[in-house]
């Protein structure tokens, strides 16, 4: 089968022919992949930063939001058969820790994650345990099922308290901002603003969605945000940059009592005046990781089957499987939205 690995340390990934994998577990699943899309976390490993060093150990393939089709399983496998059109939840749980038991199998003490702990699916085929597939609706189209392990971060990262008739700041419109516009609009916030620095992405933001969009190379947020709230501030702010002045810019926007929830994950400490952004203000501060399993997959999964999420915008190229250098480029360039394979 082709796949796309991370042959040895250094810059760049590779396509090479390797082995269909045979030694399916009792409860493992083999699965066909039909689309493969690219996160940022791929473009880490591609670029091998600090972060990559750390974490992969080549060769790996790469990879790890995709759709499929179940093509072989193991013995005990009873939640999917061959045939069905699947997805993955990314973070495989020991099912046995604390966490597991309590509704918190997202933060499992044993985390294994696709594609950065055991090879990935930017490959013809992927093994999977069956704890982890999501059986998608057929009307679902493959290139959007691929990506709701991202649109799961932004579900999880907003819906973690109300937004219907809100008053939202998206900080950063990467591509996980730019989902989280389309959610935003369906869940029926009052005002969406999205800060963004990025050409391409502001206009993008607006095209999908944000009512304002401000370039805080340009302008002032916290100005800007309470001038579009009434001189209140943002009644929520959805943090999604990994910027250190962005979510000081964001705390200092959110009206007192408002919440924040925190996906962007920073390269270093960041500092905060927590005294006069956090404790005076009253301000609930969340932080998010990856998805609720499954909770945030029944929303997904339901917003995409009946239609209530537009995702051709977001995904804003498709590339053939072995175009993926293509893909790499425009990431680094920051010159697009998602990005999908096709295999
Ligand atoms: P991304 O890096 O592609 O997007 C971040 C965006 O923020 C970029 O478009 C950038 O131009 C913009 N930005 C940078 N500085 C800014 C500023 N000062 N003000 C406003 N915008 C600014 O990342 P992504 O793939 O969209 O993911 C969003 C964030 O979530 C990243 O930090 C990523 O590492 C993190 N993440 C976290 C989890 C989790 O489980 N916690 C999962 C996936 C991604
Ligand atoms: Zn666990």
């Amino acid at each position: 089968m082709r796949a796309i690995i991370k042959e040895k340390p250094g810059r760049g990934a590779t396509l090479v022919t390797k082995d269909v994998p045979k030694d399916l577990g009792p409860h493992d699943v083999l699965v066909k992949v039909y689309a493969a899309s690219i996160c940022g976390t791929d473009l880490h490993i591609y670029l091998w930063n600090k972060w990559a060093q750390e974490h992969i150990k080549p060769p790996q393939t790469m990879g790890h939001e995709f759709s499929g089709e179940v093509v072989a399983v193991g013995r005990d496998v009873s939640m999917v058969k061959i045939g069905d059109f699947v997805s993955s939840e990314t973070h495989i749980p020991c099912g046995k820790c604390k966490q597991c038991r309590t509704g918190n199998m997202h933060v499992c003490q044993h985390l294994q994650i696709l594609g950065v702990d055991r090879d990935g699916a930017f490959a013809d085929y992927i093994k999977v345990p069956e704890i982890v597939l999501w059986k998608n609706d057929p009307s679902i189209p493959h290139i959007w099922a691929s990506v709701q392990e991202p649109l799961g971060n932004a579900v999880h990262t907003i819906f973690t308290e109300d937004v219907t008739g809100k008053n939202v700041l998206v900080t950063g419109a990467g591509p996980i901002g730019l989902l989280a516009i389309e959610v935003l609009r369906t869940a029926g916030a009052a005002k969406i603003i999205v800060s963004e620095i990025n050409e391409y992405r502001k206009n993008l933001a607006k095209e999908i969605g944000a009512d304002v969009v401000i370039d805080p190379t340009k302008e002032d947020v916290v100005k800007r945000v309470k001038a579009e709230t009434n001189g209140d501030g943002a009644d929520v702010l959805i943090e999604m940059s990994g910027n250190e002045r962005a979510l000081n810019d964001g705390l200092a926007a959110l009206t007192p009592a408002g919440r924040a929830s925190l996906l962007g994950v920073y390269n270093s400490d960041v500092k905060i005046n927590l005294n006069d952004l956090v404790i005076f203000k009253a301000i609930r501060i969340y932080g998010i990781t990856g998805r609720k399993m499954f909770d945030t997959w029944y929303k997904v999964g339901d917003l995409l089957k009946n239609k209530k999420l537009d995702l051709s915008k977001v995904i804003t190229h498709t590339f053939d499987f072995e175009d993926y250098e293509k893909g790499f480029k425009l990431m680094e360039e920051g010159k697009c939205g998602k990005i999908v394979l096709k295999l």
